[in-house]
């Protein structure tokens, strides 16, 4: 049986075609495959006989499926949350929302939050998590989604204020009230952009994909915005990071002024939507 330190080796070769984070991902799999963390796999395990399914795990990776899905969960924001192909994996970059929130919320924190596309609930769980006095609802179009977020409010200790609504049928954000905060990560890649094939293969295209353009669903959920916000409110809208003018136009047209937050890599990533004072 060849031990852990030379399986990782090899299988950082291995993966070295295919993933940007070769070596990282062998390790990750390693410790899911062997049930320990990814730091006792450093300091304990290297001498360890290799664990069964290890390889098969290398291959998956190795036909480009996200890592996220093999293991079946991602860290957000310094949380875990349980993924699967149902749920987009959640970004890094998503975090620029919950961090405006966290800033923009920090003398009056927000009493009702909505997060329009949960998905896996990362980003309102994340912020749920920050504000302890605060409701969140989160409305998705897939049922498979719901469930999955509702676990992982569960699992975060938040579902005592996570409710959500499965929104199938309906037009984005059409009558459910008004909202202190409103969290939105919709789907707005090009129909034909370039998206590696980690991306394009294997993660939801609701999620991703709207249109020829990629701004479909801003079309309907900005000007629904301002029916959504409580007086005071604010809305963080995830952008791609060629968007921004596009999408605060859209804003300006309904009476909300915009500013643009920037992620961690400087591009804008986040339009803050508020209404106008007259
Ligand atoms: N940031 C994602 C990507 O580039 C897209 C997320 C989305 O469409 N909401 O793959």
């Amino acid at each position: 049986m060849p031990e852990v330190a030379l399986a990782l080796r090899e299988a950082a070769q291995r993966l070295s075609a295919t993933s940007d984070t070769a070596r990282l991902d062998a390790e990750v799999l390693m410790a899911h495959a062997l049930g320990a963390s990814r730091s006792d796999l450093l300091l304990r395990h290297m001498r360890d006989a290799v664990p069964d399914g290890f390889a098969a795990l290398v291959e998956r990776r190795a036909r480009h499926e996200p890592v996220a899905y093999i293991i079946g969960h991602a860290e957000f924001y310094g949380l875990d949350f349980k993924v699967s192909p149902e749920v987009l994996i959640p970004r890094g970059d998503s975090e620029t929302l919950v961090e405006g929130a966290r800033k923009a919320f920090a003398d009056v924190p927000p009493k009702r939050v909505i997060d329009l596309g949960t998905g896996s609930g990362a980003l309102l769980v994340a912020t749920l998590s920050l504000f302890p006095g605060a409701e969140g609802l989160g409305i998705d179009r897939s049922e498979g989604a719901l469930a999955i977020a509702r676990g992982n409010a569960a699992a975060n200790g938040v579902d005592a204020r996570f409710e959500t609504r499965d929104w199938t049928q309906a037009n984005w954000c059409e009558d459910l009230g008004r909202f202190d905060l409103v969290l939105a990560n919709p789907p707005y890649v090009e129909r034909d952009a370039q998206l590696d094939e980690s991306v394009r293969g294997f993660e939801p295209a609701g999620a991703l994909f709207a249109g020829e353009d990629g701004l479909d669903d801003y079309r309907i959920l900005v000007p629904q915005l301002p029916e959504l916000l409580a007086p005071g409110g604010l809305a963080l809208v995830e952008i791609g990071h060629t968007q921004a003018s596009a999408v605060s136009a859209l804003g300006k047209d309904c009476g909300l002024e915009s500013r643009v937050l920037k992620d961690l890599a400087e591009r804008e990533r986040v339009i803050a939507f508020s209404m106008l004072l007259h």
